[in-house]
């Protein structure tokens, strides 16, 4: 396909015995997002299918960053002249990738956006949420974001590299904590973000190309880059 050329490291493997990849410092999630997470994964279980609009999404946002960045200083894209979105199935691992080559993010930026809620409105969302009565119809405009990923995954690591820092890895299971570690691989995105996510048991329908690929062609349409879907290689 189309992707085929387009360069997505894998050094996404989760189980990697001889090399012990994580060494990194622990952080807490903030309470809020803990029962952020709490209340997306009760209310959203039915169509968990969400957590790659949201991801797609985020891809977007960051390739608008750096382009918007690019305007004034033309030598941001130096890091990685490509704009684009690559989703890769690797079956044998149980993992979706999910590779942007936007704006990325610092080790301070991995640490902040993907562990506290800055959105304000988050602690009456999760008072009336954390109710009998979940409203589905404010969950929906809420926009639950980056944590719908932990619908189907039961381990994410998300690589980012940003013009401004080295390369970082940030990885979780969602129970608590975090943990954040200098890549051992060094740059290998050149600039942007990877999401690999681990699938939970029974969420394997995630695997097959071409749920994923209906799934991306519903979710890209109002995407302005182009999103490359990388076929499981048999
Ligand atoms: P929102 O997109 O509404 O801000 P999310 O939960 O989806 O909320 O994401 C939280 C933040 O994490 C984003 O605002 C952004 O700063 C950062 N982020 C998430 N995904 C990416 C990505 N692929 N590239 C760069 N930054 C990202
Ligand atoms: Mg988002």
């Amino acid at each position: 396909g189309a992707g085929d050329n387009i360069a997505v490291p894998d050094n996404f493997a989760f189980d990697s015995s001889s090399q012990p990849v994580l060494n990194g410092e622990t952080f807490h999630f903030q309470t809020e997002v803990s029962r952020l997470m709490n209340i997306v994964i009760n209310s959203l279980y039915k169509t968990p299918e969400i957590f790659l609009r949201e991801l797609i999404s985020n891809g977007s946002d960051a390739l608008d960053k750096i382009r918007f960045q690019s305007l004034t200083d033309p030598s941001a894209l130096e890091s990685n002249p490509n704009l684009n979105v690559t989703i890769a199935v690797h079956k044998d691992q149980r993992v979706i990738t999910i590779t942007d080559t936007g704006v990325g993010m610092t080790k301070e930026e991995l640490q902040k956006n993907l562990g506290t809620i800055a959105k304000s409105g988050t602690s009456e969302f999760i008072e009336t949420m954390s109710g009998d009565t979940a409203d589905m119809d404010l969950i929906g405009k809420f926009g639950v974001g980056f944590y719908s990923v932990f619908l189907v995954a039961d381990k994410v690591r998300v690589t980012s590299k940003s013009n401004r820092d080295d390369q970082y890895i940030w990885e979780s299971t969602a129970v608590d904590d975090f943990t954040i570690a200098k890549d051992p691989a060094g740059n290998t995105l050149g600039r942007g973000t990877q999401i690999a996510i681990h699938l939970k048991e029974g969420q394997d329908q995630y695997l097959d190309d071409s749920r994923i690929q209906g799934l991306v062609t519903k979710y890209s349409e109002f995407i302005n880059f182009p999103i490359y879907l990388r076929r499981t290689k048999t």
